[in-house]
């Protein structure tokens, strides 16, 4: 195609028809003199470079941060023995998958212990992808849930979906709901995900139980989702919150720790449950690529022999110290 078709149709180039041409004609290796001075002398080169090295010394420091934190976390936390687990526990999870990244190994543990557990999802995990196809997503992770709840020994009558559509949007309602969650199911242990999660559907829930259970008084602890994967949005989180609520002053140490290596094999076929969101697999469960997001790396965090909750209020804490009273005549 001739550079100056608009002259060559008789037609007077304005100026927009000529930045337009001298830019397709850079773009397209016109020689020399169509580049700008800056390119020419490699600053654009320079500046992408920079940007490069930028990105990725950001995410070293985001992988040296979330490694050290974890392991202070880690070693600076009490280890509760099994026989100390609960006889009725509840674990809420904004969504599908949560429950089993951050509770999994408990839950299979106080189920083999001869307790009862109660799973309960705010959302269907419909809104992981905007847009079309949202209802085969909730559909697909619903159907997940109940396989990978299965795999844990956890009942399937005791999943409960509460059906939120947003959960930053429906704190009152989540309020009301977890009281009648406690109300249903008289658990002596509470997990929800951590108020200075760096997700905010999951510092919302963990905001409405912490309401809720403030005025029904079980042990309530919170499990970290996104906060081991991205550390600097969870200290930040942590610094902002830290006057707001006494309690968030335990994060992140004075955390507690349940170990069950004889458990782990179960949580990871529990997880392979959920092909959706495992990056690629998503495409064999008939989503589009792309739809999971959970990456190797995120799941590292997870896959161990023993899982770390934080204590909330009182209640977990004397729980922690004295072993839970058991209530198996309820059972
Ligand atoms: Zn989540």
């Amino acid at each position: 195609m001739p550079m100056f078709r608009y002259i060559d149709n008789g037609r007077a180039p304005d100026i927009v028809s000529l930045v337009h041409l001298r830019r397709n004609a850079f773009n397209s290796g016109f020689g020399v003199s169509m580049s700008s001075p800056k390119q020419a002398l490699g600053v654009a080169p320079a500046r992408q470079l920079l940007s490069t090295a930028w990105s990725t010394a950001n995410k070293c420091i985001d992988l040296l941060m979330a490694v050290s934190l974890e392991a202070v976390i880690r070693w600076r936390a009490s280890e509760v023995p099994l026989g100390n687990l609960p006889d009725r526990l509840l674990v809420i999870a904004p969504h599908p998958d949560d429950e089993t990244i951050g509770c999994g190994l408990i839950a299979y543990e106080t189920v083999k212990g001869g307790g009862s557990v109660w799973v309960a999802i705010a959302t269907s995990g419909e809104g992981s992808r905007p847009g079309p196809g949202q209802e085969l997503i909730a559909e697909v992770r619903r159907a997940e849930t109940s396989m990978a709840t299965a795999v844990l020994g956890i009942k399937s009558k005791n999943v409960r979906w509460l059906n939120l559509p947003n959960l930053t949007a429906h704190e009152d309602q989540m309020v009301l709901l977890v009281e009648e969650l406690v109300e249903f199911c008289k658990p002596n242990v509470v997990l929800v995900t951590a108020t200075s999660d760096p997700h905010p559907d999951h510092a919302a829930l963990g905001r409405a139980a912490r309401r809720a259970v403030f005025a029904t008084h079980p042990a309530l602890f919170e499990y970290m989702v996104w906060g081991w994967y991205d550390p600097r949005s969870w200290l930040r989180t942590l610094i902002r919150t830290r006057d707001a609520s006494a309690s968030g002053a335990d994060l992140p140490f004075g955390a507690v720790q349940f170990r069950s290596p004889g458990g782990l094999e179960c949580k990871r076929r529990a997880l392979s449950c959920y092909l959706s969101q495992l990056g690629p697999t998503a495409v064999k469960v008939g989503l589009p690529a792309g739809t999971g997001m959970l990456s190797h790396r995120f799941l590292s965090h997870f896959l161990k022999t023993s899982e770390v909750v934080f204590p909330v209020n009182t209640a977990a804490r004397e729980l922690i110290e004295s072993g839970v009273t058991s209530n198996a005549s309820d059972r």
